[in-house]
């Protein structure tokens, strides 16, 4: 994945099989082992949108990390899922997050994978608000001397698409909050402040 790139927000990229992780850490299963084109035997999709994740993926194609948060407990959550994973309650809001974060943990993948070009990091980042996400780092270098836990990250929104151009989506990544300061043109997410739209609880 051309991450690196300084115009990430511009180019297309494809994604593996799997989950709705942007990660090809949870592709599919694997090509069949008697062909040597492995981008035409894995099949590149986007994340599966489904009713219960389709704020999310609006979201991220508006410019907003959205999050579902328990009124009950007065928490965020991610991944989506229909009731609130500590009380089990359904009293829940959607709001937005600010999109920044700290790098939990990361691995650097040096195997090349449908729309990815090694290397390339694959990512915990722990958001501010809370919640947990696996993700993708970008806009740095893949080089752990230059990545301490900890790291400032800011999300950025990146458009995908398959192979075959007849999916699309937008899905979170993130850069070094100083990547993101030298790269001004590259949406970013943060609180609207149009008046009358959702406001952050927190
Ligand atoms: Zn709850």
């Amino acid at each position: 994945m051309r991450h690196a790139g300084a115009h990430p927000h511009r180019e297309k990229h494809t994604v593996p099989t799997g989950s709705e992780s942007p990660s090809p850490a949870s592709e599919s299963p694997s090509p069949a082992p008697d062909s040597s084109d492995q981008t035409a035997t894995v099949r590149p999709m986007v994340p599966r949108r489904t009713p219960e994740t389709a704020f999310f993926w609006d979201g991220c194609a508006d410019g907003a990390l959205l999050l579902q948060h328990c009124r009950s407990c007065e928490r965020p959550w991610y991944p989506a899922q229909r009731n609130c994973p500590r009380c089990q309650g359904s009293d829940i809001d959607i709001v937005a997050a600010s999109g920044q974060g700290r790098l939990a943990s990361y691995v650097i993948n040096h195997r090349e994978s449908p729309g990815f070009e090694a290397p390339y990091v694959i990512a915990l980042v722990d958001l501010d608000e809370g919640p947990r996400m696996l993700t993708n780092l970008v806009d740095c270098a893949p080089d752990p001397t230059s990545l301490p836990v900890g790291t400032a990250v800011q999300v950025r929104f990146l458009p995908i698409a398959t192979a075959d151009g007849r999916a699309t989506a937008t899905i979170p990544v993130f850069a070094p909050t100083s990547a993101q300061e030298a790269t001004a043109e590259v949406v970013t997410t943060g609180v609207d402040t149009t008046p009358g739209r959702r406001q952050p609880l927190f």
